[in-house]
């Protein structure tokens, strides 16, 4: 009688078997996204949940809010722009020309002060000249010392991606809101991991590393975007995984993914608080 070892072809279909097995596994498993229209406060309302989590939940038994961590120093070392990278503002009146208004009708209504660039009530988003597509970015803010307002009414401005996908700007310290809008949240979509923020007035860094995502020639997207952020030296955003797009679709929901070009500008949002930005450098990454 022959051996197992004699018939190798039995052997390699077992080890086909064990691998198929693995890659079965629910490794990176994709969120659950349902969509429903219901009815709130008399009106008709779009409810997105993502694994069964509303969007905009704000029961910390549904949606806990991040533990609140203490930041890192600032890390001068690592704000310093590398040689390679491209500057997209120093704290010059310079380095204001790289952004207009978004859409490129008008030139850029934000202003300088005290080197950096401030958020104008009614100025609208600013976009960089320049578009880019994955890379990683460095970019320092400040929401403002006087606080006023509460939950997204606070310190409230956006880093977006390609001029699609936000970071969120928040006060976050000691301010509650909905956890997937705090500062740090990838829009609607992702919770950072902790609450690493600094008091109103002090300067917070974001290092952002981004992959864009990929479409087919339908429109369909093939590779989800992907963020690596790092906020006052702490990961809040581990190599996450956007389950589609940040864009405001009412109360309860995000916009879905929507085919766009190979790269897009930088922006900063002006959601009528004056957030100061400084220091911001951007490299380009491979895809
Ligand atoms: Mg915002």
């Amino acid at each position: 009688m022959r051996t197992v070892s004699q018939y190798p072809w039995v052997m390699n279909r077992s080890i086909t078997l064990s691998l198929a097995a693995l890659l079965a596994l629910p490794l990176g498993a994709e969120p659950e996204i349902t969509n429903e229209v219901l009815e709130e406060n008399g009106k008709r309302e779009k409810f997105m949940l993502i694994d069964g989590v509303k969007v905009h939940e704000t029961d910390p038994t549904k949606q806990p809010p991040p533990k609140v961590v203490t930041p890192k120093p600032y890390d001068a070392e690592a704000a310093k722009a590398p040689a390679t990278a491209t500057v997209l503002f120093d704290g010059t009146e310079a380095s204001m020309a790289n952004w207009i208004a978004k859409n490129g009708k008008k030139e850029n209504l934000w202003k300088l002060v005290d080197g950096a660039m401030e958020s104008q009530r009614g100025a609208g988003y600013v976009s960089t000249k320049e578009h880019f597509g994955s890379c990683k970015l460095h970019i320092e803010f400040a929401t403002p010392a006087k606080v006023q307002g509460d939950g997204q009414g606070r310190g409230n401005s956006g880093v977006f991606l390609m001029g699609i996908y936000e970071v969120q700007v928040l006060d976050s310290y000691e301010n509650s809101t909905y956890p997937d809008g705090q500062c740090g949240a990838l829009y609607g979509r992702s919770v950072p991991l902790v609450n690493a923020c600094r008091p109103p007035g002090e300067w917070q860094a974001y290092d952002i590393t981004f992959h864009r995502p990929l479409f087919d020639e339908a429109g369909k997207v093939t590779r989800k975007a992907k963020f690596h952020v790092v906020h006052n030296g702490i990961v809040i955003q581990d190599n996450v995984e956007l389950s589609g797009g940040t864009n405001w679709q009412g109360p309860h929901a995000v916009g879905p993914y929507s085919k766009h070009g190979n790269t897009g500008p930088l922006e900063l949002q002006d959601h009528g608080n004056p957030v100061r930005f400084r220091n911001i450098w951007i490299e380009p990454i491979k895809d």
